[in-house]
């Protein structure tokens, strides 16, 4: 166009003038885009560091930065994006400061296991330093040290089994996962492993936390020493004054007058309940330590069943319970049972039945049943007090009982069901209840159709 124009002054003008103009239109042309190509090499090769710039900054190189040439919009945004990389660096080292910080050891891993991230005292558990733990497995890193319980109940069943491999597998299933006692260089730690989500809600990683209970279990140890020590002292002189009482009841030593039965059937009654509070506080130790072992013998269940109904209702005599025992229709094959562990739930759910309902109108009734292809169920309902709605949840915990349960009068300590509830699980088992207040409560458990499983001494804590 701008030729045209030029031919056409150069036409209207005529001669040198004409010629002169024209080449100058000519040169103004050129120069003009010769300014507008290089002006666009310049954009483009500007716009192209910024890219690469991106790209760097993209892949993890924090430090990388946009050259700032002009004031025009390209340099705006390359300031811009200098300013956005440094929020990032700070936002990033802000992270790095927070986790360094942590007293507890600390792992941050990527889904596949790897590690991203670790403190001061990460490195200092596992004697390695952060370089040296950067991109390697977790599996390799915590492998060899063992853990005992996890968060299932059927797990832990006595030797103790890799950390490693429990928290390699927890973070490839993207599972949040608590496992409470991991050995490791002689301290004990409880180990969460929760998995990270970006903002969309995609998995990014996971954290592994380590939280040094060391202190916590010495203390719990000895709280236990103490109490099995001291049930231990407590349970030889019982024995022997309930002898000697059954013997002075029995008439061994004379006869008695009314008066000093009375008396003497007082002290005994005392003297058994202390001596079952006594093996209570045993048990719990043992359980607590895990050294409560189970040790199933081949049984004839039903016959079992009505030996302990022989030797419990006896005890809950004056309250004028009826008894009802339900066998299945069908001898049973013998069943692998621990008959001291079962014996001593069963008697727990039996006298709670009678200690829980009104003397005099008691009636209880105990069922076996075989659920062929299933299990064993045992239920022992009553008639009595009931457990309040809002309170049944915490029925299993240790020395829990009932609002309703001072009623009864009675010396319950509420450990009967929190022990009752770790043997049968240990043993395979389950336990549950059904209750509603003055109408009564039925408490069921079950025994796989194989038997009550054994369970050894559970891994130690390392002395
Ligand atoms: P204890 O009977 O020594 O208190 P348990 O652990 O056996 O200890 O029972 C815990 C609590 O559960 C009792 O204190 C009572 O409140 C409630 N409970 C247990 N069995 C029954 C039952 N059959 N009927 C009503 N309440 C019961």
């Amino acid at each position: 166009m701008l030729i045209g124009v030029a031919w056409f002054l150069g036409a209207s003008i005529s001669g040198r003038a004409a010629s002169a103009l024209f080449i100058a239109f000519i040169v103004i042309f050129l120069s003009a885009a010769a300014a507008v190509f290089f002006e666009r090499a310049s954009t483009v090769k500007r716009l192209k560091a910024l890219t690469q710039t991106a790209r760097l900054i993209t892949g993890g190189d924090l430090t990388k930065r946009a050259p700032v040439v002009s004031e025009d919009d390209i340099g705006v945004l390359a300031h811009s994006f200098n300013t956005m990389a440094e929020s990032l660096i700070n936002a990033s080292e802000e992270t790095k400061v927070i986790i360094s910080a942590i007293p507890e050891p600390l792992f941050v891993v990527n889904p596949q296991g790897n590690v991203v991230s670790a403190n001061l005292a990460a490195s200092g558990m596992v004697w390695r330093t952060e370089k040296e733990l950067l991109h390697k497995s977790i599996r390799d890193i915590l492998g060899g040290a063992l853990v005992r319980r996890t968060e299932s109940p059927e797990a832990g069943s006595g030797g103790g089994y890799d950390l490693g491999i429990a928290v390699a597998d927890a973070i490839l299933a993207s599972r949040t996962a608590i496992f409470d006692e991991a050995f490791i260089k002689r301290r004990i730690f409880e180990v969460t492993v929760t998995t990270l989500r970006n903002y969309r809600g995609k998995i990014s990683g996971s954290i592994v936390m380590m939280h040094d209970i060391t202190h916590r279990k010495e203390v719990d140890k000895m709280k236990s020493e103490f109490v099995s020590l001291a049930s231990h002292q407590l349970k030889t002189p019982l024995t022997t004054i309930n002898w000697f009482l059954e013997m002075l009841l029995a008439g061994d030593a004379g006869d008695l007058t009314d008066a000093q039965k009375e008396y003497a059937g007082e002290v005994y009654g005392a003297s058994r309940r202390m001596a079952r509070l006594v093996n209570d506080l045993l048990n719990v130790s043992r359980i607590d330590s895990g050294k409560l072992k189970i040790e199933p013998t081949p049984t004839q269940l039903e016959d079992f069943v009505q030996g302990i109904i022989g030797q419990v209702v006896p005890v809950g005599g004056e309250s004028k319970c009826g008894v009802d025992f339900e066998k299945p229709p069908e001898k049973l094959p013998q069943v692998p049972v621990d008959q001291n562990l079962l014996g001593q739930v069963l008697q727990n759910l039996i006298s709670n039945a009678v200690k829980y309902s009104p003397p005099g109108r008691c009636q209880i009734m105990i069922k076996l049943e075989n659920r062929e292809n299933h299990d064993y169920c045992l239920s022992v309902r009553d008639n009595g007090f009931g457990i309040p709605k809002d309170e049944q949840k915490r029925i299993f915990e240790k020395f829990y009982r009932a609002s309703n349960a001072a009623l009864a009068n009675s010396d319950s300590t509420g450990l009967g069901l929190y022990i009752a509830k770790w043997i049968i699980e240990a043993a395979g088992g389950k336990i549950w209840f059904e209750s509603e207040v003055d109408k009564g409560t039925t408490f069921y458990l079950t025994i796989p159709l194989t038997g009550m499983k054994k369970k050894e001494t559970v891994l130690q804590f390392p002395s």
